[in-house]
Order: structure tokens, then sequence, then C-alpha cells
């Protein structure tokens, strides 16, 4: 994806500060069905020596996800951390398979003067976005789907005409409270 490289011909050796904006259109291009929306500033502290350059990526923004519940969409705050490091010079360029899921290496060969970032951003996301993704949990949203909800909507409707069962069931939560 365009709009993420780091021209590291340009750069000379030593530390250097850069920011990158992430938003839908990130997530859209990596098919992420996930993340609905996004909106998380990444800032970058590259480290620059005359063999290798580190990038530390530290995001802090907002993401929005579908609650696994009541399928109603909710924000969430993140904070992501991840560092990619880059051997110059090398035979070809390949990415090396750390193991770490914060963690990239690449080898670069000695053609390249530039570097994409995208994908080690779309892969700082990957630690933080939740297997489960309850709206109650992540965020100060209260879930449209839980149970005491359904019972009170429940007594609403059949204000006259009781369900035994239901006041027995709501009796049991109430004691539990
Ligand atoms: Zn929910």
């Amino acid at each position: 994806m365009e709009g993420f490289d780091i021209e590291f011909i340009k750069l000379k050796n030593g530390i250097h500060n850069l920011t990158f904006e992430v938003k839908q259109p990130f997530f859209d291009f990596f098919q992420n069905s996930d993340i609905l929306s996004a909106d998380v500033l990444i800032a970058l502290e590259v480290s620059k020596l005359d063999q290798m350059m580190t990038v530390d990526l530290k995001g802090t923004g907002t993401i929005i996800l579908t609650c696994d519940r009541c399928l109603e969409p909710f924000p969430m705050n993140i904070q992501t951390d991840f560092k990619v490091i880059y051997h110059f010079n090398a035979l070809e360029t390949v990415k090396e398979d750390t193991g770490d899921l914060k963690v990239d290496v690449c080898y670069l060969n000695a053609a390249t003067y530039k570097v994409n970032l995208a994908e080690s951003i779309y892969d700082s996301f990957l630690p933080v976005v939740p297997m489960v993704k309850r709206c109650d949990e992540l965020s100060n949203t209260s879930c449209q789907n839980n149970l005491l909800q359904l019972l009170d909507s429940e007594d609403e409707k059949d204000q006259n005409d009781v369900d035994p069962r239901w006041d027995a069931l709501k009796k049991l939560i109430d004691n539990k409270e």
C-alpha cells in the first residue's frame, strides 16, 4: 500500500521521528473485516546505522469493532507497539519469520533504497484485536443484547399476563446480584 514508505537512502545515520496516520482505507486494503473503521496515529522512531535500521512503531487511537453479541459497532481505544529490524546489503530481499508477533526482521538487497511499512503496521494491529469482541467489556457501551434487558422487554409486553417462568428466572438473577 502506498504512503507508508521510508526512503532510507535519504536519511543520515542517527534517530529520525516520523508519523503515519492509519484510517479505514488501510484495513479495506488488507481486507480485514474485523476492523470497521480506524483513527490511529503511528509514531515511528527510526534508528539508522551503516548496515541496519531499526523502526519502533507506537500506535495510539481508536478502532471500531463489531460486538460479537449485539452485532453493534463500538469503539475501542488501542495502543500498539511493534519493531521492525532491517538489515542492509543482503544477497536477496527476504522477510524472516521471527515467530514473534511484535517484531519483523527483513533483509534488504544492496539495490534497495526504500522500505514500505504498510505490512508491518498491519501486523502491529493483529495482537491488539481481541478474539472475543464484547462492547460492554471493551468500551463503555452497554450491550444491547443482555439477558436482563431481554427479560425487561418481555415484562413490558406481558404486564397483565406474566409468564411465571420469567418470574422465576428473574428471581434467580436478582439473587445473584
Ligand atoms: Zn454488544
